[in-house]
């Protein structure tokens, strides 16, 4: 990883230097929470010029409404044209970016902190860890290296972030170093039950309807002949509508349905469009969902994949059952 010219890249800023951190689209808490807890080391620096942003509805979702390093968020519009330096969180690709790309083709330079096995490699410092378990383990390293001590505001969105990226540290990658990180967090004083509620455990009544009702559908294809079995659901515009729920309560749908045992991949198509939906892939091992994910034009890790379909839901779901099937023969040619 390019340590020393992102180290040297932040070192060469002036307290005005106009600093453009960015994520990807629809941000998770990975995406927020590294950026922000970043954000708010730089202002540590006593940088005072730094902005946050990501593409898309400049909405914030409602579990991340209280994370420390809000007002560093500008709408995508207002924010700078011509930065001094953009430094980019939790992103594998430009597509993820909307149209927050131009600001990479800039003259300032472009850090890149991500942990995709697939990111493409855009930009022009890449600090990029395929073994880290969240963009936030990565954000945390490059604050040491900056000298920035972690304080109780910037441990709780890299908490944030790492707790959901790990499942709450139940994923593989939750790792010694991972619950090292973890106890140097806790140690500012942060306290994780009450995160955790927030983040995880609270949602709005219509919004457990709505559940109700997208996994009243779940459809569950059995595993033919030594094949993997897929189970999957989706939810529509009009369900949310139905419920008056805004998208981002759909996203912890995907947890209910991937622990069916019967199936080794699962999925949850979320409809963004008229014909157009957000397909959150999930694998127990057998599968790299990132293969079916990145074929498909998404991205992702090898457990946990995503991309966006055109068509209707059928029609997204035999595509994603063709590159299941074209994942066992190739396998089964290996063998
Ligand atoms: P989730 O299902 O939680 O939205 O995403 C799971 C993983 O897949 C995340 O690492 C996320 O970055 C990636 N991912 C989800 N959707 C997309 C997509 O449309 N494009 C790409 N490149 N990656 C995606
Ligand atoms: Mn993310
Ligand atoms: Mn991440």
């Amino acid at each position: 990883a390019d340590w020393a010219a992102a180290v040297d890249a932040v070192r060469r800023l002036t307290p005005d230097s106009r600093v453009l951190l960015i994520c990807h689209v629809n941000p998770d808490g990975d995406a927020l929470g590294s950026m922000l807890g970043f954000g708010l080391g730089l202002r540590r620096l006593g940088l005072r010029g730094v902005q946050a942003t990501f593409p898309g509805p400049p909405e914030v979702p409602e579990p991340f409404r209280d994370l420390p390093g809000l007002d560093l968020l500008v709408p995508a519009a207002e924010a700078y044209r011509d930065p001094d330096l953009v430094l980019c969180f939790d992103a594998a690709s430009e597509s993820r970016l909307g149209d927050l790309v131009d600001r990479l083709a800039v003259a300032a330079p472009a850090v890149v902190l991500d942990h995709h096995a697939s990111n493409t490699g855009f930009g022009d410092v890449h600090l990029v860890d395929p073994q880290a378990a969240a963009t936030s383990v990565v954000a945390e390293q490059l604050l040491t290296r900056l000298d920035v001590p972690l304080d109780a505001e910037i441990a709780e969105c890299l908490y944030v972030a790492l707790a959901t990226d790990t499942g709450s540290f139940r994923f593989d990658a939750t790792t010694p170093d991972v619950h090292r990180m973890a106890a140097r967090l806790l140690a500012t004083g942060i306290r994780p039950g009450e995160i955790s509620r927030r983040i995880f455990d609270t949602r709005p009544f219509g919004a457990v309807r709505l559940y109700g009702d997208v996994l009243g559908r779940t459809r569950l294809e059995p595993a033919a002949a030594g094949g993997h079995g897929f189970v999957w659901t989706y939810a529509t515009l009009a369900d949310l509508d139905r419920h008056d729920q805004r998208p981002y309560v759909l996203e912890p749908l995907i947890d209910s349905v991937r622990c069916t045992a019967e199936a080794d991949v699962s999925g949850v198509l979320k409809q963004i469009a008229e014909d157009g939906w957000a397909v959150s892939l999930r694998s127990k091992g057998a599968v790299d969902v990132s293969r079916v994910a990145v074929a498909l034009g998404g991205g992702g890790h090898r457990f946990a994949a995503g991309f966006t379909g055109q068509g209707t839901a059928q029609d997204v779901v035999a595509r994603i059952r063709a590159e299941l099937d074209s994942a066992l023969t190739q396998a089964k040619e290996r063998d």
